[in-house]
């Protein structure tokens, strides 16, 4: 039997149809002594809770006055600008989930920097955060989720075909303070925008 090709597969859905402990159908319910509703399976007993996401990336600096960007070649936003940044994985740290990305969507060397932006997206059920790092060598080695990683001056960053809302208020802020001379810790929410 021929294996079906990668573009087979996809991100599924947060909702859940079925128990993957038992395979019976989930009810949506308030388990006891909670308050909120959950998948329960009533079959088993297992609840199935849902946690926010967790997104790291990296502020790749260069030359002191430019930042590495990739341009998406993946869905959502593709042929957008963003900074190395995706879905944490399991078992490994918010830095080395963050150095993860960089290697994968940009093949940058860089040496790691502090912790630059903390964003809560509750409405996209995600949490990102960025770290600062110094890129240690013009050469580039994007992989398939990139069409193209190259050096923006801070005065050509693309904000008007950047990728996603965080990305635009990482790099707002990382302007403001290589602006202002020094760096620091910014935590922040980003609210859904009216027509969301
Ligand atoms: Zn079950």
């Amino acid at each position: 039997m021929t294996q079906p090709s990668a573009s087979f597969y996809f991100p599924a859905p947060r909702t859940q149809s079925f128990c993957n402990q038992c395979g019976s159908k989930l009810t949506r319910l308030v388990p006891p002594d909670d308050n909120r509703m959950r998948d329960v399976c009533e079959n088993c007993g297992a609840v199935h809770y849902q946690n926010p996401r967790n997104v790291v990336g990296i502020v790749p600096m260069w030359k002191d006055d430019q930042v590495l960007l990739c341009r998406r070649a993946i869905e959502p936003r593709y042929n957008t600008w963003t900074l190395p940044a995706g879905f944490m994985e399991l078992g490994e740290t918010l830095g080395q989930g963050a150095l993860r990305e960089m290697a994968e969507e940009a093949g940058a060397q860089v040496e790691p920097g502090p912790l630059f932006t903390v964003i809560s997206v509750p409405y996209a059920e995600q949490v990102h955060a960025y770290y600062l790092a110094k890129v240690t060598s013009d050469v580039l080695d994007p992989g398939p989720e990139s069409l193209e990683a190259r050096f923006f001056h801070l005065d050509d960053i693309p904000w008007d075909n950047l990728a996603f809302r965080t990305v635009t208020a990482t790099l707002e802020r990382y302007v403001a303070d290589h602006k202002a001379g020094r760096f620091q810790i910014h935590e922040f929410d980003i609210a859904p925008r009216d027509h969301d």
